[in-house]
């Protein structure tokens, strides 16, 4: 079902008012994790500012450690929600259990199913069982087949929204977090209609080489990015050292806008 073979057309996304897919550039940004209500209000102010549309914040943050902030819950996604309306932004946010699905989608736009849960065949099951948007991120040491048969779950489940996301994969390379396999999109784009995306803060975990990155994901066809903003990425309770504080997010931002690449 996810194959262009069956669908010609781009599948098109439509959350908020922002068409994800088909031809237009789509930019997700906020911080890894939902903490706190004013550190969402000075992220949502600086994208709605930007004329950014998504909204992305962690609620269930899957810590490679159990004893790192593990994220704010429920209490996080509704926050998230809050925050969003207040600023008419669509809200993105990562759910791990199966029992989750049905009331995330009463709080976010768009669930994320996330590296680690690419082949939590349950959770894909339960995505594909409601009618919020997925974007589905590709595993860490994921083939493109697997990743594509994990999105045939939840799209022969009966829910046709779904995003891919590219993330970064495990190589024996440690200069970056991950290695950003640029050759996914291309190959992505051509066997299947779903949007495909590009994560820049995961891939490469390098604030120096995001904007590069980035134009090579659009170069290579690239339906969107997304990258972490925190308003004080240094006191961020994970991820510190690869969000971008406000006054980076922008010079990112128009940086890449003037690249031209941005549709
Ligand atoms: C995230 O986007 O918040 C995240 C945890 O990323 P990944 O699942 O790609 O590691
Ligand atoms: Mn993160």
């Amino acid at each position: 079902l996810v194959s262009r073979q069956t669908q010609e057309a781009d599948t098109i996304i439509r959350v908020h008012g922002a068409a994800i897919g088909g031809g237009t550039s789509t930019l997700v940004a906020g911080p890894c994790a939902v903490e706190s209500y004013e550190q969402l209000r000075e992220t949502a102010a600086a994208l709605k500012e930007a004329g950014v549309r998504i909204m992305r914040g962690g609620a269930f943050k899957p810590r490679t450690s159990p004893y790192d902030f593990q994220g704010l819950g429920l209490e996080g996604l509704k926050l998230l929600r809050e925050v969003a309306d207040e600023f008419g932004l669509a809200a993105i946010s990562e759910i791990v259990t199966p029992h989750d699905i049905e009331t995330a989608a009463r709080y976010v736009d768009i669930i994320q199913i996330g590296a680690r849960n690419m082949q939590n065949f349950e959770l894909l099951k339960a995505a594909g069982d409601v009618r919020t948007p997925v974007l589905l991120k590709r595993g860490l040491a994921a083939t493109l087949e697997e990743f594509l048969l994990a999105a045939e779950y939840i799209v022969s489940r009966g829910n046709t929204q779904v995003m891919l996301i590219e993330r970064g994969i495990r190589t024996y390379e440690k200069w970056t977090r991950n290695t950003l396999d640029i050759s996914a999109v291309p190959i992505l784009k051509q066997e299947s209609h779903l949007p495909v995306l590009v994560d820049v803060t995961h891939s490469t975990g390098r604030k120096d080489i995001m904007l590069p990155c980035a134009k090579a994901a659009l170069a290579a066809g690239a339906d969107g990015i997304m990258v972490e903003v925190h308003p004080n990425p240094q006191a961020a309770l994970s991820d510190a050292g690869q969000q971008f504080d406000i006054p980076e997010f922008r010079r990112f931002h128009e940086r890449l806008l003037a690249s031209g690449l941005f549709r």
